[in-house]
C-alpha cells in the first residue's frame, strides 16, 4: 500500500543513416552527455542502454547504432526487425545525406514492425550560421537542407522531427524522450 514501485520499461531503439552524420555522437551525447571531435567509426554495430526517467516511468532505452557503411546495409533487418523505434539520422549541411535517410525510412516502412515510431533528425545544426544581410528573411550559411523542407517530408511521411547537435547537444534528449511518449510500454 503506498509503496513507491519503480518500473523500468523497456525501448528497443535503432539508429540508422549515412556514415559520418553523427549517429554515433548522438547516442553518445545522450547517455554519456560527451562529444568526441574526431570519432572512430563504427564498424557494424554497437550497443549502448540508457535509463531515463519520463513523468511517472523510468525508461532503459537499448539502443542499436547501426555503421552507415553500404558493406553493412545486409545486416540492418537483424537491428530493426524488433525494434519500437528508429532514429533516422542527416546531416543538415549535407543534402544526399537527406536523399540516404529517405531510402532508409522507405526500407523501415516496408519491412520492419509495422508499429514502428520513425524520428528524423537533422543534426549537426551547430555548423549553420546565419548571415545577416539586412534582408526580410535570414539567410543562413553552411545549411543544405532546409527545415522547412525536412519538415515537410517528415509530415507526409508520418515521422517525428527534429533538428540536433550532438556536440552542443541541442535537441538530442528530445528525440529519445518524445520516441518513448509515443510508444505503447511494456514491462
Ligand atoms: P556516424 O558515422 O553517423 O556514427 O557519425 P559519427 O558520430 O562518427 O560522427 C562523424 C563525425 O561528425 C565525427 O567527426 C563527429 O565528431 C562529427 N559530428 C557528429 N555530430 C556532430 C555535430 O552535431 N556537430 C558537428 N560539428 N560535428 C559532429
Amino acid at each position: 500500500l503506498n509503496k513507491l514501485v519503480a518500473l523500468t520499461h523497456k525501448l528497443f531503439l535503432l539508429q540508422t543513416g549515412e556514415a559520418a552524420v553523427g549517429k554515433s555522437s548522438l547516442v553518445l551525447r545522450f547517455v554519456n552527455d560527451e562529444f568526441q571531435e574526431n570519432k572512430e567509426p563504427t564498424i557494424g554495430a554497437a550497443f549502448l542502454t540508457q535509463k531515463c526517467r519520463l513523468e511517472d516511468k523510468v525508461i532503459k532505452f537499448e539502443i542499436w547504432d547501426t555503421a552507415g557503411q553500404e558493406r553493412f546495409h545486409s545486416l540492418a533487418p537483424m537491428y530493426y526487425r524488433n525494434a519500437q523505434a528508429a532514429v533516422v539520422v542527416y546531416d543538415v549541411t549535407k543534402a544526399a545525406s537527406l536523399d540516404k535517410a529517405k531510402s532508409w525510412v522507405k526500407e523501415l516502412q516496408r519491412q520492419a514492425n509495422p508499429n514502428i515510431v520513425i524520428a528524423l533528425a537533422g543534426n549537426k545544426i551547430d555548423l549553420v550560421q546565419p548571415v545577416d544581410d539586412g534582408e526580410e528573411d535570414p539567410v543562413e550559411s553552411g545549411r543544405q537542407v532546409p527545415t522547412e523542407e525536412a519538415k515537410a517530408y517528415a509530415l507526409e511521411a508520418g515521422l517525428l522531427f527534429f533538428e540536433t547537435s550532438a556536440k552542443k547537444g541541442d535537441g538530442v534528449r528530445d528525440v529519445f524522450t518524445e520516441i518513448a511518449k509515443k510508444i505503447p510500454l511494456e514491462h
